[in-house]
């Protein structure tokens, strides 16, 4: 890595890639309270929504695993002759798997398609796609209490995270001191997802911004470079990244601080997603990585 610190700024980074093998990350944070919530409410059986290689629906797999409820799995697309590694995974790990004609599967928020799925899914307990809602935010808050906790003395940062479906940055916008600014690094193409994070805000909050312009052609889009990035980064931090959201993530802000963006004495809090699962789906598709 070139010396970041000759721009004057201090990076951080908390690993929540390391919270658990198989769920990793926001995803983790998200479904804590969610599960939670679901053994209170008596439920047996959690059902969900994602692509073939989505990081929720594996991780969701897994820990209805390890927490004792059935999983189901409702897949935007046709089933394939050969399942993703994703899917795989969940499979094994015990989640049915339903697949939804991509029309169908854009109705996966509105009311009359939720109660049908009431009706033929009865008593399941339901996670929307990516994990995102209110409990998910809650269960973001926890890495702020706790970076907080392991710096005391900390100034007032900018959180660096990356924007898939925007619960994981509007949860840190609606936790972070007023002080803070949050800096989101979209995936996806597009000026939509400002109001995607909104949309999960409770109020306006004026300390945060998108970076739309790092996404590499859109959603699970890439370029050799930034395979070659990651592997750069990989070999000097040892932190490995996946090419989706965080190697995106620190592309861009490698970018911002080469080109001195941040004042100096700035301090920058990366959040790392996990995601790591997502590399074997990469391969998989793509032959790199
Ligand atoms: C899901 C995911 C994100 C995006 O989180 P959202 O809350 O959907 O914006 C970022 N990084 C990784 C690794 C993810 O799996």
């Amino acid at each position: 890595m070139p010396k970041w610190g000759a721009f004057g700024v201090q990076v951080f980074i908390k690993r929540d890639d390391l919270l658990h093998q198989y769920v990793q990350g926001n995803k983790w944070r998200k479904l804590k309270y969610n599960l939670l919530e679901a053994k209170r409410l008596g439920k047996k059986r959690l059902l969900t929504f994602g692509g073939a290689f989505s990081n929720h629906i594996y991780s969701t797999a897994a820990a209805g695993r390890m927490f004792g409820f059935e999983t189901i799995g409702l897949i935007r697309g046709d089933k394939l002759d050969e399942l993703s590694p994703t899917l795989d995974f969940a499979q094994a790990a015990g989640m049915r798997l339903v697949y939804l004609d991509r029309t169908t599967y854009r109705q996966r928020k509105e009311p009359d398609f939720l109660a049908q799925m009431a009706v033929d899914y009865p008593d399941a307990y339901v996670i929307p796609e990516g994990g995102s809602n209110a409990l998910a935010l809650k269960g973001v808050a926890e890495i702020i209490a706790e970076v907080d906790e392991q710096m005391p003395n900390r100034l007032p940062m900018t959180w660096c995270v990356g924007v898939g479906s925007g619960g994981t940055m509007a949860g840190l916008i609606r936790a972070v001191k007023s002080t803070d600014r949050v800096m989101g690094f979209s995936s996806l193409k597009g000026d939509f997802v400002d109001e995607m994070v909104a949309d999960f805000l409770d109020k306006e909050y004026a300390n945060w911004q998108i970076w739309k312009d790092g996404h590499f052609g859109g959603f699970a889009k890439w370029k050799p470079e930034l395979i070659d990035f990651m592997n750069h980064f990989y070999a000097s931090t040892k932190i490995p990244l996946e090419p989706i959201y965080n190697g995106k993530l620190w592309y861009r802000l490698n970018d911002l601080i080469l080109d001195g963006y941040f004042e100096k004495g700035s301090q920058l809090l990366v959040v790392h997603t996990g995601g790591l699962q997502g590399m074997e789906g990469f391969r998989y598709r793509f032959g790199v990585g």
